[in-house]
């Protein structure tokens, strides 16, 4: 099959065309190809005729308005899977034999049609919206105007090889294309400069959906990475406004960022709940009607959204948009009488960026006891510092609470050990947010990396996926820092020691993890351990392993994952080609990237050097090839081996991919390093300095590795001290 993808500025290659958003044009197009294809593009089909005993000939209906980079074409022998919702032809679309492995997708896509048709107050407005399962050639979807594309695995789910869990994502990137095809493709940004109006929204809207039609899977909490990560790169000294000028394509591709996307959403998360939700959806209702078929920058959203609450919205938001930077929020508690008073004073929140220049928010911040005992309020916290009377004495109270704020907080000692001391009373969300921005403090140097670790004691037997998901963050971030110390073989034994008691819980095949988020935390809790070198994890895997290769019905979907892995982490060449034989025999995009996954998984270098040297074969699929590499460096820990292969076989790899591979690719594999001289080596590698926009993306990558090279410097000495003072009393 073919398949085109043209965002950000690739239709130029095309057809002739002015091709920057902000220039709408209606798209007739006519094809001519193989007799048994079925082709598929923005509009439905309006007349098709064979031309000769092979060719025919398909003409499509014209497109309303729209920008070239939502113009597509896909053809290939392929088929349908139909249904109707609100009067619109909605269909999967698999290569041959796969349609049923689309039900779940399009049952999810009529739910939110309607869902959308609905919340927006403008309908969908083409006659048909196809989604397309490419089985090859980019990773993620891309939301073309009545036809999107998917790559295969993130759009068609088989219950007999996936595990249940997966269809969250299926359901998740579904449901962030499909919010595009209002905001975004009905109403444009003017220019790439404003991309993050489309990415924020669509990756909120891809939440907000699975909040109303999956409560059960708690998206908001069990998203909340995402919001860490922008964190995360936003206290850099190389982050950048959500909206900064983009000089030409190369940039463009430069922004497609954690934090146009996820500090995008985290913005727009925290402007509904302090507008309130009915005021937020009015006025995007009214930016909907009077864009729509238009293009827009940011104040034209701040202004609908003005109109409808009749709060000041920009004002607010500028803070967020305009400048880079993550607000801190310093809390200082102080007793007076019997009654509590909190002073709030805000700052600016850095990761080895000394000079950073001060900033100011306005920054709503919701505060609270941490029971329900009084509501909590909402503080806009501007330039002056702020304080509020806060219940008794010695109350825990907290700060972001519900973790729908945009910010890190400092708490003095006496509030923080009292909120340790708490942590059974809170929400998930807020032992989440509490964690994260404990470890993000000692990650700024502005605490004792004690202070985290001791946060973590105080977890017990809590059983909230989210919770321990923070944790293994910041346990891995620590093994990968610590490899080649000697002192590693304990941090992994502490690890192990905090970890394996929420295992023992859910064990191997008890049903208490068979709902909702027991399965997903056991399964990510078996991979996790075995990384950290569980001996009996290993080899519990690798016995599944083999039973599997007997009986694949012996293994259930959900272990498939962790099982395959942990294989392919400890494998010998037998089961090494074992994994590579099952890669090449399945027809499952999903077993695919399984299988060769955990091949490049393999911590054997001469079973490294084999996956390496496949990379430059026909056998992966392009999309894989950076992904494999990147795997024999961080799962795999072979990241010299795997360096010197790239500069070796640079030229190679690259004539086989698109420019972004050749800007791009190494920037972001020299992040598995974290010392001075690689990124020394980075800065002198000449293809990441081919364009303005690899430039962007090489300092980002070279500021990631010096920052992994402080934390090991200053925080796993002090993390060795702590472990070796505890003795071992896990
Ligand atoms: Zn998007």
């Amino acid at each position: 099959m073919l398949s085109s993808h043209l965002e950000p500025a690739d239709a130029r290659r095309v057809f002739p065309c002015w091709d920057e958003p902000a220039f709408k044009a209606t798209f007739a197009l006519t094809v001519t190809l193989p007799r048994q294809f079925l082709a598929v593009s923005n509009m439905p089909v309006a007349h098709e005729e064979p031309v000769t005993p092979d060719l025919k000939q398909v003409t499509f209906a014209a497109t309303p308005k729209m920008s070239s980079y939502l113009f597509v074409l896909a053809a290939g022998e392929l088929e349908r899977l139909t249904a109707q919702a609100d009067g619109v032809t909605v269909s999967v679309v698999t290569t041959t034999g796969k349609r049923a492995q689309g039900r779940f997708a399009l049952d999810s896509a009529v739910d939110l049609l309607r869902t959308f048709n609905d919340y927006f107050g403008t309908r969908y407005p083409l006659p048909k919206l196809d989604l397309i399962a490419v089985p090859g050639g980019f990773g993620g979807a891309m939301e073309n105007w009545g036809a999107i594309t998917f790559f295969e695995s993130r759009l068609l789910f088989d219950p007999a090889a996936s595990a249940d869990g997966a269809r969250r994502g299926i359901f998740s990137i579904l449901a962030h294309e499909m919010a595009h095809q209002w905001f975004g493709n009905l109403v444009t940004m003017g220019w790439w400069d404003n991309l993050w109006l489309n990415e924020g929204f669509a990756t909120w809207m891809q939440v907000k959906a699975a909040e109303h039609l999956y409560p059960q899977w708690q998206s908001w909490l069990n998203g909340n990475e995402q919001k860490q990560n922008a964190m995360g790169l936003d206290a850099r000294r190389t982050s950048h406004p959500i909206q900064q000028p983009v000089g030409n394509e190369t940039e463009a591709m430069a922004v497609f960022d954690s934090i146009t996307y996820s500090k995008g959403q985290a913005l727009i998360r925290m402007l509904e709940r302090y507008l309130g939700e009915d005021a937020f959806r009015s006025g995007i209702r009214r930016y909907m009607a009077d864009h729509a078929y238009g293009s827009t920058t940011t104040a034209d959203l701040w202004r609908a959204l003005e109109r409808a609450s009749g709060k000041p919205v920009a004002s607010v938001a500028a803070g967020f948009t305009e400048q880079a930077g993550v607000p801190l929020v310093v809390a200082q508690a102080r007793c007076e009488g019997d009654q509590q008073h909190i002073t709030m004073q805000q700052g600016r929140f850095t990761v080895r960026d000394p000079d950073a220049a001060p900033r100011r928010w306005q920054v709503p911040v919701a505060v609270g006891p941490l029971r329900a005992l009084r509501p909590a309020e909402t503080v806009l916290l501007t330039d002056e510092p702020k304080e509020i009377v806060a219940g008794p004495c010695g109350e825990p109270v907290k700060l972001n609470l519900g973790d729908i704020g945009y910010y890190r907080v400092e708490y003095d000692a006496a509030t923080r050990a009292a909120l340790a001391k708490s942590l059974a009373l809170m929400s998930a969300a807020d032992r989440v947010n509490l964690l994260a921005d404990s470890w993000a403090l000692v990650e700024a140097g502005r605490a004792e990396p004690a202070a985290y670790l001791q946060l973590v004691e105080e977890i017990g037997s809590d059983d909230s996926r989210a919770v321990w998901e923070q944790v293994i963050r910041t346990f891995t971030r620590l093994d990968h820092l610590a490899r080649g110390r000697p002192e590693r073989a304990a941090l992994q034994a502490h690890a192990r020691a905090k970890l394996r008691p929420a295992f023992d819980r859910l064990g191997w095949d008890s049903a208490r993890a068979d709902a909702d988020d027991g399965a997903l935390l056991r399964a990510r809790l078996i991979r996790v351990l075995g990384e950290l070198g569980d001996q009996e994890i290993l080899a519990e895997a690798r016995r599944r392993f083999d039973a599997f290769r007997q009986s694949p019905a012996s293994l259930t979907p959900a272990l498939r994952d962790p099982v395959t892995h942990l294989a392919g982490l400890t494998a010998d060449r037998t089961t090494y080609d074992a994994l590579i034989a099952l890669a090449r025999a399945t027809t499952n995009t999903t077993e695919r990237v399984r299988y060769y996954s955990a091949a490049a998984s393999a911590r054997d270098p001469a079973l490294a050097d084999a996956t390496l040297a496949l990379t430059l074969t026909d056998e992966l699929p392009t999309s894989l090839v950076g992904s494999a590499i990147n795997t024999v460096a961080a799962s795999g820990e072979q990241a010299d081996l795997a360096w010197a292969f790239v500069q070796k076989n640079f030229a190679a790899l690259a004539a086989r991919q698109g420019p972004s591979f050749s800007n791009n690719f190494v920037s972001n594999f020299m992040t598995n390093f974290s010392d001075t001289a690689r990124a020394q080596e980075l800065a002198s590698f000449a293809p990441v300095h081919a364009t303005s926009g690899s430039r962007i993306v090489a300092a980002r990558a070279q500021e990631a590795i010096m920052i992994g090279a402080d934390v090991k410097a200053r925080v796993l000495p002090a993390i060795d001290d702590w472990i070796k003072r505890r003795g071992g009393r896990d």
